[in-house]
């Protein structure tokens, strides 16, 4: 439970400060609501450097009124990358809370004029409104509802906003897990579970990659002649299908197959690429070593295997579940009943937790329809979970730690 003492600079109890959290924050709902169409609007696809750069100038922007220093990391592959930084006078040397964010979207461009940014029915829509750029707007109003309450902070905020977390972070991974490793804890603001429940498991993925070489032949003239590559990739697949280990979460899915070349010719290429769930990275080590012991049935195929890890799994350590229970008891001082959870998807949360950092995910706003038509965010869910947000940053995710 969170302990009665007051704040140490301000004199205020816990519940004092998220009454005083929500007294900011629900008068401005409107206000943030319109900051937040703005940022839907400004479409941002993952590929696109120009349109996401110019997003970036608009965010820079609101994070320095926001009180923050705004560092801006040229990416020449992609959309530039932002490090906002929230100082703690009263704790200046305090390692940092990070806040994972991202301002990409999996929507092309021209995506508004079928899924206008727009409120009905105490919802908000638009691509990416959900996934996730509310959580730009909450994570700003949070830190600017403490300002305003004359709350600091209780350990420096760093929040890094990246362009490439929908195409699997190539250019902002090792940022990530640069200031994972000086971060007391990790806050990712992905959307909760559909429950609204936190994410304190995610799984990992792994994707390879598998080539079959056989031996070409006229199928009428000398069927005898040829090696089938394709009958060969059939064999393989039912023995990596065999792998899975559904009651250690571990899951495989050969989505895409090809190969042959003509309807009456004996194929000598075939290939499939195989996706790859993980909950531990010791179920990781065991399958890539079996994946890698295929032998073919016909001695006269050849196969190749390449792949990797892409992101390691974000297990559910001891200090994820004190976060945890430290973020569900600052939520009840608001009213808000969260649950725990895991899920299958993976996101940036899994590269902060795999260098060693407790994390949590599931911080952003409740709503529906990440990556599909119904994206939405509810938005009276926009005060509270703001405020949640901003109980964390004055009150110390994880105290004692
Ligand atoms: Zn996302």
């Amino acid at each position: 439970m969170i302990p009665p003492e007051p704040l140490p600079d301000t004199g205020l109890s816990p519940n004092e400060l998220a009454r005083r959290l929500l007294a900011q924050l629900e008068p401005r709902r409107d206000a943030w609501l319109d900051a937040l169409l703005a940022l839907v609007e400004h479409e941002s696809p993952s590929r696109h450097k120009p349109a996401l750069d110019s997003l970036a100038d608009l965010l820079s922007a609101r994070f320095a009124a926001a009180g923050a220093q705004v560092q801006r990391l040229p990416n020449p592959d992609g959309g530039d990358h932002l490090r906002a930084t929230w100082t703690a006078p009263s704790h200046p040397d305090a390692k940092p809370i990070l806040v994972l964010t991202h301002y990409d979207t999996v929507w092309p461009l021209g995506t508004l004029q079928t899924m206008p940014a727009q409120i009905r029915d105490g919802r908000a829509t638009g691509p990416g409104i959900y996934d996730m750029k509310a959580s730009l707007i909450l994570a700003e109003a949070a830190l600017s509802a403490l300002q305003a309450a004359s709350v600091p902070l209780a350990r420096p905020v760093v929040l890094l906003a990246t362009s490439d977390e929908e195409i699997g972070s190539p250019t902002s991974r090792s940022l990530i897990e640069a200031e994972a490793r000086q971060a007391h804890c990790t806050l990712v603001l992905e959307a909760p579970l559909a429950n609204r429940a936190l994410k304190t498991a995610r799984k990992g993925v792994a994707c390879y990659r598998l080539d079959v070489y056989g031996q070409a032949a006229h199928s009428g003239v000398e069927p005898d002649k040829g090696a089938s590559a394709i009958l060969e990739l059939a064999r393989q697949i039912l023995a990596i299908q065999s792998l899975a280990r559904p009651d250690l979460g571990t899951t495989i899915n050969i989505g895409l197959i090809a190969g042959g070349s003509a309807v009456n010719v004996v194929p000598a290429e075939a290939h499939a690429e195989i996706n790859v769930r993980i909950s531990t990275l010791a179920e990781f080590d065991r399958l890539d070593a079996d994946l890698r012991r295929l032998q073919v049935v016909d001695p006269r195929t050849r196969i190749q295997l390449t792949g990797q890890l892409n992101r390691p799994p974000m297990e559910r350590t001891p200090a994820t579940v004190a976060l945890f229970h430290r973020t569900r008891d600052l939520a009840r001082l608001l009213g808000l009943e969260l649950g725990e959870g895991a899920t299958g998807g993976a996101s940036d949360g899994n590269f902060a937790s795999a260098v060693g950092c407790p994390t949590l995910d599931g911080l952003g706003c409740d709503g529906d329809g990440a990556h599909a038509t119904h994206e939405h965010i509810q938005i009276d869910a926009l005060a509270p979970r703001a405020a949640l947000l901003g109980l964390l940053f004055a009150l110390d995710p994880l105290p004692g730690l």
